[in-house]
């Protein structure tokens, strides 16, 4: 266990109140800016980004073990009160989904559950990383948060990366949006990356959903959050990600407010305020966004893409479909009519939905090397 009082959560306010010469900085960075401003803030982008990263982009997948949770998040369209299709995949099932991936090109997945210690119990993730490290070299996981010995654990058996989103930084808005279940607990949210690091994950990725709250207290806070990661967790490499609200099984409404929305606009100049106040961070871009857009961002501080990604169960291959169902209260209830054509619940709507193929080779059109692997476990191994 972390000493409560070295942790993020017990320094956050202070944080914010007192910024660091860093988070003035980055302040002024993602302040109102005339044209000119942000041109010049996106050139220092591209150059450190090429500096640091060279002309690559690390892709990787989502792949969905499961849409059952027992927490309820107003924006999210597993929370457990959504009447949805779910299922969680078997071992075989889960082979199965990576196995679809792997012929694609992947050698990086990132493994994502809902939380449900029934559904999702224990074990059956070590399981699942038993069954793909054979052939993927890189796991990472993003799932209900632990305790650091049982992170340890999942790394022992085999990933090392993992990514928790704090979805908001904002406390009363947090509180307000995470009516039940566990992770109502802002601060064991988020002190997770932490917990993650003494696990022994060596790759952390954090962000926020942008579109919950103001989005320059939630770009501040962020960017407060990963100063304190490189100085106390020092041995891990970190990503940030800045995803924004989509479509989903539920029906949040966006307060009509400029400050929440994350414009495109808005989003490149945070894109380059966090890679010139962060040079060395993986800045990860999914899915949610636009083709076009996500195109006139590869040059100007992105790392990471998602490419082809599913956000249901099974999204791949199938898999799963002849189990689904509901889950009223905690217990499964079965479908009463089905067609046979049914599918679990996605998480949300991507929109960018060209094949990783076509990704690749848009990447390439930019004289940019997709990097399908970038890790192995022999890089470690003693001779
Ligand atoms: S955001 Fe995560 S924890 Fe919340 S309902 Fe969705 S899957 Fe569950």
């Amino acid at each position: 266990m972390l000493p409560p009082s070295v942790s993020f959560s017990a320094q956050f306010a202070a944080a914010l109140a007192n910024p660091s010469p860093l988070l003035r900085r980055f302040e002024r960075l993602i302040a109102p800016v005339q044209d000119r401003g942000l041109e010049a803030l996106a050139r220092e982008s591209q150059r450190l980004t090429r500096h640091h990263f060279g002309r690559t982009m690390r892709l990787f997948a989502p792949l969905y073990l499961s849409n059952e949770c027992v927490n309820n998040c107003s924006y999210c369209g597993f929370s457990r009160d959504n009447g949805i299709f779910r299922v969680t995949l078997t071992v075989d099932q889960v082979v199965r989904e990576a196995r679809y991936l792997h012929d694609l090109g992947f050698r990086n997945v990132l493994l994502v559950a809902g939380e449900h210690p029934k559904f999702v119990s224990d074990g059956y993730l070590q399981e699942c990383i038993d069954a793909l490290k054979g052939f993927f070299p890189t796991i990472g996981i993003e799932v209900g948060p632990m305790e650091d010995d049982q992170y340890a654990e999942i790394v022992r058996h085999g990933a090392e990366g993992l990514v928790v989103y704090q979805e908001t930084y904002h406390r009363e808005t947090y509180q307000r949006l995470h009516t039940a279940g566990p992770k109502k607990n802002f601060d064991w949210r988020l002190d997770c990356p932490e917990r993650a690091y003494a696990g022994g994950f060596r790759r952390i990725g954090i962000g926020a959903l942008f579109g919950l709250a103001e989005w320059r207290h939630e770009a501040l806070a962020l960017a407060a959050h990963l100063e304190y990661l490189y100085k106390h967790c020092w041995k891990a490499q970190f990503t940030v990600a800045f995803p924004r609200m989509r479509p989903y099984a539920g029906n949040y409404q966006y307060e009509p407010d400029e400050n929440l929305y994350l414009s495109d606009r808005a989003l490149v100049q945070l894109v380059c305020a966090f890679r010139t106040c962060f040079p060395q961070v993986g800045i990860v871009l999914s899915t949610r966004e636009p083709a076009n857009f996500r195109d006139s961002l590869v040059h100007l501080g992105v790392t990471t893409m998602s490419a082809g990604a599913r956000t249901e169960p099974g999204g791949y291959t199938g898999a799963g479909s002849d189990d689904l169902h509901l889950t009223v209260k905690g217990r499964r209830v079965e479908l009463e009519q089905t067609t046979g054509c049914e599918k679990a619940t996605e998480q949300f709507k991507i929109d960018d939905t060209r094949s990783p193929a076509e990704v690749a080779a848009m990447l390439r059109s930019k004289q940019i090397e997709p990097v399908w692997k970038d890790w192995d476990e022999a890089i470690l191994a003693t001779p």
